[in-house]
């Protein structure tokens, strides 16, 4: 389920930062993402804190992380909760805390405080896995964003859920060289697609994307897109823009 399909700087109700929920049939559920919006996003699916009890976070842009701290306190404060799992690769834990969120987390009445404090932390080793509701979750690491001096990765993820391998990027450059082999593996692809007219160079763009073989662009769902008028992408060979709220059964009979 897409909380939102939106891009960072999504404004208005119409939409979302993209962060989602992996929801197995025994409805446990993995956020996927916790971006500023989500207390917003949540609650128009009619969820809060309390459903959240497992999280991925794949960098450390604040429409991906900017929503821990309310998880962590509602969750420290809430006596029905328990530390939610936070599972991610190992090189951004130590940022996640130290950079980001430590500012807001690390005081609290009469002690100090760690991520440890908050979560159960699950660090995920290079090019490695974890499991989670009866799936095995794979990292797939991305080039996001180029510094000049080092690459900033984000970790997308592969899976395969009743016999549909799943590609989702999150937020990737658009290199088909580095990533293309997943998309040849994956029966379904979700992938991050600005629209803006002033395309930056972190994110993969809608004329890029267009580019790629017929083959990949069938099995292909964009998201993280801009506000306003989206380009016909099924005319284009997409399987079409993500919209907020929408739901992918990962089911044989229901991939076409
Ligand atoms: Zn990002």
């Amino acid at each position: 389920m897409f909380l939102g399909s939106g891009s960072a700087f999504t404004v208005g109700a119409d939409n979302f930062q993209s962060n989602m929920l992996l929801i197995n049939e025994q409805n446990q559920k993995l956020l996927i993402d916790c971006g500023t919006d989500i207390r917003l996003s949540l609650y128009a699916v009619g969820l809060s804190y309390l459903d959240i009890t497992d999280i991925y976070i794949s960098h450390q842009h604040s429409d991906h992380i900017g929503g821990l701290e309310y998880i962590a306190f509602s969750s420290l404060f809430d006596p029905r909760c328990n530390k939610p799992n936070l599972y991610l690769s190992k090189d951004i834990a130590s940022d996640l805390w130290d950079r980001s969120l430590s500012g807001g987390l690390r005081s609290i009445d009469g002690d100090i405080t760690s991520l440890e404090s908050y979560f159960q932390v699950n660090k995920i080793e290079n090019n490695g896995h974890f499991d989670w509701g009866g799936l095995q979750l794979n990292l797939v690491k991305v080039v996001h964003v180029n510094n000049g001096y080092f690459l900033m990765p984000s970790y997308g993820l592969f899976f395969e859920a009743n016999g549909i391998k799943v590609f989702l990027s999150t937020d990737t450059k658009f290199c088909f060289n580095y990533i293309g082999e997943f998309y040849e593996r994956a029966d379904i692809i979700f992938h991050d697609c600005e629209t803006s007219h002033y395309q930056t160079p972190v994110h993969a763009g809608y004329k890029e994307l267009v580019t790629l073989p017929a083959r990949i662009k069938n099995k292909m769902w964009l998201y993280g897109y801009q506000p306003g008028a989206l380009p016909d992408a099924k005319q284009d060979g997409f399987r079409g823009f993500v919209k907020r709220g929408q739901t992918f059964e990962f089911s044989p009979q229901n991939l076409d």
